[in-house]
């Protein structure tokens, strides 16, 4: 199997070939046609299988497609995998032009919200930064937005960022696409996972 074969655009393809991707991961050939379809996606899966790219792909696909700014939502439990995750985004997308903003604790509030007047097309954050943000940055909305992930979702839960999560919820469209991974289906996950995905496609490693 081939990025190719699983619909993957070409200048993806290069930017998976310029990282050394030579052949999908099996949980990138279970998630990215599904995604790439406009699918919600449940992921099981652990760190180090590749999970970063099989929910970056599709919507750097989606997003190349019909291009438009806060895209996209990445929420992470830590500020560490945060940035690991935006690297990724910034290494498969800058053959499209990516731009991708962190917006993790314990960082400047103000050039955070310098970079996101910036309009970029993804952000990856911590849940309670990214709520103080909603909250007191003016001008900065996830209105428009298309694409939500919840990354390692069990973890997410374990800190306690269940109620924000709730609130984010809340200001987000009801008509975007949600893809959640995370390394164990516990009942919190499940819960979260009726609250926030629409007809579901679960895959698992
Ligand atoms: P992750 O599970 O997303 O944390 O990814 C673990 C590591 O695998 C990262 O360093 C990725 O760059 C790498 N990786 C992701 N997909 C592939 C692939 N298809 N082939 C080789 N390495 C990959």
């Amino acid at each position: 199997e081939s990025f190719e074969e699983l619909g993957v655009i070409e200048p993806i393809c290069e930017a998976c070939r310029t990282m050394k991707f030579k052949k999908p991961t099996p949980i990138q050939i279970q998630s990215i046609p599904v995604a790439l379809e406009g699918r919600d996606v449940i992921g099981l899966a652990q760190t180090g299988s590749g999970k970063t790219a099989a929910f970056a792909i599709p919507i750097l696909q989606a997003l190349w497609e019909k291009p438009s700014p806060l895209f996209a939502c990445v929420l992470a439990p830590t500020r560490e995998l945060a940035y690991q995750i935006s690297e990724q985004f910034e290494s498969l997308g800058s053959v499209i032009g990516l731009r991708c903003a962190v917006i993790v604790g314990g960082m400047d509030m103000m050039s955070q919200s310098v970079a996101l007047g910036k309009k970029p097309h993804v952000i990856v954050a911590t849940p309670g930064r990214l709520m103080d943000h909603l909250e007191h940055t003016k001008g900065f909305s996830l209105r428009g937005l298309k694409y939500l992930v919840m990354d390692e979702a069990d973890r997410l839960l374990d800190m306690d960022f269940g109620p924000i999560i709730d609130k984010l919820l809340q200001l987000i469209p009801t008509d975007r696409r949600t893809l959640l991974f995370s390394a164990t289906m516990t009942s919190k996950v499940e819960k979260l996972q009726r609250a926030s995905l629409a007809s579901p496609v679960r895959v698992a490693v």
